[in-house]
């Protein structure tokens, strides 16, 4: 069996913003904590060594003063007592101040003197390391009790032999050091601490304040998924960041989605109000025929053409709203394709002069050259045809229709003329709409369906061309198109340097 596939655990944006920057913070003050506490305590621990050293010297110099050959413990003893004895209070502070004395009254030291034999002659207290003859003076840093201490071991020369008397042995136990040292170490892990918190919780909040807009626009996705035909849109965010532009590019699509949605439901209510009327005329003709027009002549030479008359409509509105919603994907489906337009055109004012002997077609051509504009051949005879259609359609009893081919800086100008009915201009507007037709009767009868407009402009569009009219009413209609121009020497430059890489 296959095994469910485990769903990850929803984890917000926001703890992994403050995780982020709490652990980011954490690592780069743990490093400059590291740096500022191991010098620190270095430095300390360099002056105990320093001090140590200058006792070392000193005292085993004081002990030096001696003309024996070895140290004894009367010699130490009356060293003590002299300096003890001394008279006035100002001696005995300054015996007091004296090295040895210092070095036995510092409860942080313990110090051992011991003769040439390496016997014990005077201590202070408990030693941790045994004695050791040594030939200089030496600091160590050794392991102790509880912790590390410093041990300093030197020599006691004789000043007035020169030889060695003794060896003078003091331990630091590093007690300030240590303390200071448990000091900085709690400040260090309390600011570590706060850091991590402090970091943690601006993090939070301030990924709050900026990932607030997220929930509007959840919660309008969510509205929108549930409800397609919804009018809900993400609030004004009243900022200027990524997030807003967001917000606005979802709004406008949200916008673009509910014009397609209205536009197709529009389209579907159309079409099925246009196919009702010659569906229920079909109806009536038959349900006719079937009661008494069987056998009765008459009844079936009214109805059967009425019937063929109506279905030809049907099927020219058919193909006509097929043409329509193919004309919305021109640009996905005909986006490289071009034509020379003074071919197409003359083409079609010839065919159009054959069909409509009766019709005074005049065709002023202004091109120097057949330029090659950006369209599918097939859409450009198609769009003329329209036009011409309605030229002839709506033009009266002045059966005179004008073409014109001219062109601009960047784009070729067709226009189609008539001098017929025009139209007036609050429809001006409107008969580029589907459907619409400016009296429905009268172009029904001429078999307009009010599609052929809607069906230019949007193929037109859909090659970045445009569509414009100027009519007016009873004098006749202006329709001019104009298309952009392929730049053949650019395009033909582009086509060498591909088939030259
Ligand atoms: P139809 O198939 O009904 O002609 P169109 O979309 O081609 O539909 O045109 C829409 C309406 O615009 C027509 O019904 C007509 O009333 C008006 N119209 C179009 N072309 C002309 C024209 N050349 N002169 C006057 N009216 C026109």
């Amino acid at each position: 069996m296959e095994k469910e596939q485990a769903k990850p655990r929803f984890v917000s944006l926001k703890v992994k913003w403050a995780l982020g920057t709490a652990i980011g913070s954490l690592l780069i003050s743990l490093i400059v904590v590291t740096a500022l506490f191991s010098s620190f305590t270095q430095d300390l621990l360099n002056q105990e060594r320093k001090s140590l050293n200058d006792s070392l010297v000193t005292t085993s110099h004081q002990l030096g003063a001696t003309n024996r050959d070895d140290i004894t413990t009367q010699q130490i003893n009356h060293l003590l007592q002299k300096r003890i004895k001394s008279q006035t209070v100002n001696q005995v502070r300054q015996s007091y101040q004296g090295p040895i004395i210092q070095e036995i009254i510092n409860p942080r030291t313990e110090v051992a003197i011991y003769n040439r034999q390496n016997h014990l002659v005077f201590s202070t207290g408990t030693l941790y390391r045994a004695p050791a003859k040594v030939k200089t003076s030496q600091i160590q840093l050794v392991s102790g009790k509880k912790h590390k201490i410093l041990l300093g071991r030197a020599p006691i020369y004789s000043k007035s032999t020169k030889k060695v008397v003794g060896y003078l042995q003091i331990e630091n136990h590093l007690t300030n050091y240590y303390q200071r040292y448990n000091r900085l170490l709690l400040i260090s892990i309390l600011a570590l601490t706060l850091v991590v918190i402090a970091s943690g919780l601006l993090g939070y909040g301030l990924s709050y304040l900026i990932l607030r807009p997220l929930d509007d626009i959840q919660s309008t996705i969510v509205a929108i998924r549930d409800d397609p035909t919804k009018n809900q849109r993400v609030p004004e965010l009243n900022r200027n960041d990524e997030l807003a532009e967001l917000s606005q590019i979802f709004n406008a699509m949200l916008d673009r989605m509910q014009r397609y949605i209205d536009q197709q439901s529009q389209f579907v209510g159309d079409v099925s109000h246009e196919l009702r009327t010659p569906v229920a005329i079909i109806q009536g003709h038959m349900q006719m025929l079937q009661r008494w027009g069987k056998d009765d002549p008459q009844v079936l030479e009214e109805s059967i053409p009425a019937v063929i008359a109506e279905t030809k409509r049907m099927n020219s509105l058919v193909q006509e709203m097929l043409d329509l919603s193919r004309a919305e994907q021109v640009e996905l489906n005909f986006r490289d394709a071009t034509t020379p337009v003074r071919d197409v055109v003359h083409q079609v004012y010839n065919n159009f002069k054959m069909i409509h002997p009766d019709f005074e077609f005049m065709l002023d051509d202004d091109l120097r050259h057949d330029e090659v504009v950006k369209i599918y051949r097939d859409h450009l005879e198609q769009i003329l045809i329209i036009l011409c259609d309605n030229a002839v359609k709506y033009s009266g009893e002045r059966k005179k229709i004008h073409l014109s081919l001219s062109r601009n800086l960047r784009a070729v100008e067709i226009g189609v003329q008539d001098f017929g009915e025009g139209i007036s201009p609050e429809e001006l507007s409107k008969v580029f709409d589907r459907f619409y037709r400016v009296d429905k009767a009268r172009s029904r009868k001429k078999g307009g369906n009010g599609l052929g407009l809607a069906i230019a402009k949007r193929l037109i569009e859909g090659y970045h061309g445009t569509i414009t009219v100027e009519s007016q009413l009873g004098s006749g209609s202006l329709f001019r198109l104009t298309l952009p121009i392929v730049d053949v020497k650019n395009n033909n430059a582009e086509k060498n340097q591909e088939r030259e890489k």
